[in-house]
């Protein structure tokens, strides 16, 4: 199998490659040549494996050039193995929700569940076995700790973290400022996520410094990633057993939610897709009306969404516009020179037959926060609730799974303030709340981040 560019279908590379540089040359996102789908007695044998084997499965057709089935199914059973849940994730009824708990990984948050295996897959790829490789990564506050977790004192890489000084929880910011070994760099931008972000591709897009540093990245818009999310979709699809049903997905960057359209793609029955927003809504204004306009990010109690370029909706463009890679080209160069794209009704149609998307203020968030503890005495993060919150628009969908996407502890302080409630840390989390916090905190620009990363790997 091979991939290209969501901006140059001529351009091929392996899984290896497309692992290791995360952005394609030229600044498109990497999409897999072909999708496998299954039919109905595929599915159903699929159904009744657990959740390493069936994520064996999956997985395994995205990368079956460079790893042997057999191996990665012990990376896999290797990296759920710090995991609370035996299953990984774990499904449970509140009200007439269905929550899928994705956080019971090492840092209380989904993206465990891809950084885990993506940590161990590049030992396995023995991508740094020659040479040192540097990780560059943005994170609005979870894949950062995520990332630390998987790839603290790995031989032959460095890892820098670019999150956005004073707009992460201070339970996000201790953790992935405290567990990290020598090979971890925590730097805090004068900025926002969308500043982060648009550091590291912009550093990726130079080729000198790419080389220079050898550098990876592990983002959202790295496809490994996504691969590891399809699973739950799946998982979470055939536990509850039903016929009809949509998920509820939290979203910033729309990584999550469209690993949920490949496990579509893939032959998962699933109804409808609900990307759940904040008020930095531009996914639901561009599913809505077709304009995709960034606007200034508005710092909300769900900061691991605090997004307006998605950058992951690049791949779903690719599909509406019926795999037109010259006019996926066109909308971007739109985008970096106006500021915006439009989308024609016909594509707007195309994308609401698998997608809804909605909006939910903070003060619906923090509302929802409270009936769910006050209704089931159970308690859900920030970002979950605006997943909760979504799912209750629609009342005639069918089964809604929402997706938990991460531990209520990570947002102590919300919680406090919606519920009037202290939590205690999981047992799993292994913080040291006393720990000294080492970040260094630089300007939001790309000369002293090249600056500051060339200073430490001297
Ligand atoms: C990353 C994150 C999201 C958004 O996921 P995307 O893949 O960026 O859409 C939502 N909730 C939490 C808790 C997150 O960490």
């Amino acid at each position: 199998m091979n991939y290209f560019s969501t901006r140059d279908k001529s351009l091929k590379f392996s899984f290896k490659d497309i692992f290791l540089r995360g952005l394609a040359p030229g600044g498109g996102l990497f999409l897999p040549n072909e999708i496998k789908k299954y039919n109905q007695e595929e599915l159903n044998y699929l159904s009744k494996l657990s959740y390493n084997d069936l994520a064996t499965e999956i997985i395994f057709n995205f990368c079956s050039d460079e790893i042997k089935k057999k191996e990665l199914n012990s990376l896999i059973q290797k990296s759920y193995s710090s995991f609370k849940e035996k299953e990984v994730v774990n499904i449970k009824k509140i009200g007439n929700i269905n929550l899928l708990e994705l956080y019971h990984g090492p840092t209380l948050a989904f993206k465990d569940i891809a950084m885990q295996l993506i940590g161990n897959m590049y030992d396995h790829l023995e991508v740094a076995k020659d040479k040192t490789v540097n990780i560059v990564v943005a994170t609005s506050g979870d894949t950062g700790s995520a990332a630390i977790a998987a790839l603290s004192n790995k031989k032959n890489i460095n890892l820098f973290v670019l999150h956005p000084h004073n707009k992460i929880s201070s339970i996000q910011r201790k953790i992935m400022t405290t567990i990290g070994g020598a090979n971890i760099y925590n730097i805090a931008i004068e900025g926002s996520f969308d500043d982060c972000q648009k550091i590291v591709k912009e550093l990726f897009n130079e080729n000198s410094f790419r080389s220079k540093i050898n550098m990876s990245g592990v983002n959202s818009i790295n496809w490994a990633r996504i691969v590891c999310q399809i699973v739950y979709y799946f998982y979470s699809f055939f536990k509850l057993k039903k016929n009809n049903i949509s998920f509820s997905v939290p979203t910033g960057n729309f990584g999550d939610i469209y690993a949920g359209y490949v496990a579509k793609k893939m032959g998962l029955p699933i109804n409808k897709l609900i990307v759940a927003t904040n008020k930095n809504d531009i996914l639901q204004r561009v599913i809505n009306t077709g304009e995709y306009k960034p606007g200034i990010v508005k710092a909300t109690i769900t900061p691991s969404m605090d997004i307006q370029v998605a950058s992951n909706f690049e791949r779903l463009l690719y599909y509406i516009l019926d795999e037109n890679d010259s006019k996926v080209g066109s909308l971007m160069s739109d985008l970096s020179s106006k500021n915006l794209f439009n989308l024609e009704r016909r594509e707007i149609d195309k994308i609401k037959k698998d997608f809804e998307a909605v909006k939910v203020t903070d003060e619906e968030t923090v509302s929802i926060i409270d009936e769910i503890y006050k209704e089931h005495k159970f308690i859900i993060d920030p970002h979950t609730a605006t997943g909760v919150g979504a799912a209750k628009s629609f009342k005639n969908l069918g089964d809604i799974i929402v997706l938990g996407t991460a531990h209520p502890f990570k947002f102590s302080d919300t919680i406090k303030k919606a519920i009037g409630k202290n939590l205690d840390s999981p047992e799993h989390l292994k913080l040291n709340m006393d720990k000294k916090e080492t970040f260094d905190i630089i300007g939001n620009s790309n000369s002293e981040v090249k600056n500051y990363i060339l200073g430490k790997i001297q």
